[in-house]
């Protein structure tokens, strides 16, 4: 890959303020661009209205430039972009790829999944809009995970792409603004795993080529839960070194102490940085760690 070609990003929810588990996250992707002498770029998903707030955005901004970590670029948020997702789900719904829907999630449950009268009747009333998912199976190799073979789940997975209240989903603004925005290279987590088999449906049949996709580890918190926001991971501090030491200890990089800054930190830890190092399996925050952050 020459020099220049490598895009990634970091792509926070402004849910709540930046986590530990947020910020190993940033960092790995921030590392990978870095050693590929590529840009880097933090682009704030506040795509959902009802549980994003511009406070939570700009104090994840603030934090991650007090660890060194700044976007090559303005950083751009979905809530500017709705115009662009709207495009793409126009030019799905003229490929036949979309269906009107009333169900809810609960419903289709109960359901097994299928649409009673395919909701069709139902256009005039409010509905979301769901992408129609063939049983396909994706394959990608995962510098971190191996070989993860994807299945794309029968109807009652199909995914919304626009909500009956009006908003876009993750799933559409995600796929359209790494396209947009040249991204080559995702490093984000594990949990993450699960959505990618409908981004790499939406990449064919927009005709897009998808990025590399690696997946982090998981951080679990000691009572065995992911560490995020929903599960009241404490907000970190600004600036502090030992929260970025211990945040690459997470990442098997230990960086000597002669480096006194967030950016002599960062430095150092570049060329230290090897997504092969890591386990696939779930890494494990001890009590003692979880209750010192
Ligand atoms: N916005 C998503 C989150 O905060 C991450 C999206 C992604 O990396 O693809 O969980």
């Amino acid at each position: 890959m020459s020099a220049s070609s490598y895009i990634g990003r970091f792509a926070p929810s402004p849910t709540g303020p930046l986590h530990f588990g947020s910020l190993v996250t940033a960092l790995a992707s921030y590392l990978d661009s870095r050693q590929h002498h590529g840009q880097w770029l933090v682009r704030i998903e506040d795509i959902d209205g009802t549980r994003c707030q511009p406070e939570h955005a700009s104090h994840i901004l603030q934090t991650l430039a007090s660890y060194g970590l700044e976007s090559d670029l303005p950083p751009v948020f979905q809530s500017d972009r709705l115009n662009l997702y709207q495009q793409q789900l126009e030019r799905l719904h003229e490929l036949d790829q979309l269906y009107p829907c009333n169900c809810t999630r609960a419903q289709l449950q109960t359901q097994a999944g299928l649409h009673p009268t395919r909701c069709d009747s139902h256009t005039r009333l409010p509905h979301s809009w769901r992408l129609a998912c063939p049983a396909n199976t994706f394959h990608l190799h995962d510098a971190i995970q191996g070989n993860l073979y994807l299945s794309l789940a029968e109807p009652a997975n199909d995914p919304v792409l626009k909500r009956k209240d009006g908003y876009f989903s993750y799933q559409l603004a995600v796929v359209v603004d790494d396209h947009l925005q040249g991204v080559t290279h995702i490093v984000r987590g594990a949990d993450l795993i699960d959505t990618t088999a409908q981004q790499l449906h939406l990449y064919q049949l927009l005709g897009w080529q998808a990025p590399t996709m690696t997946h982090l580890p998981l951080i679990m918190g000691s009572d065995g839960r992911k560490l995020s926001k929903q599960n009241h991971a404490k907000p970190i501090p600004m600036a502090d070194l030992r929260v970025l030491r211990k945040a690459l200890a997470y990442l098997k990089i230990n960086v000597d102490e002669a480096a006194h800054s967030a950016k002599g930190i960062l430095d150092a830890a570049i060329p230290q940085w090897s997504p092969q190092r890591l386990a696939p399996d779930k890494i494990e925050l001890s009590p003692p760690d979880l209750a010192s952050l």
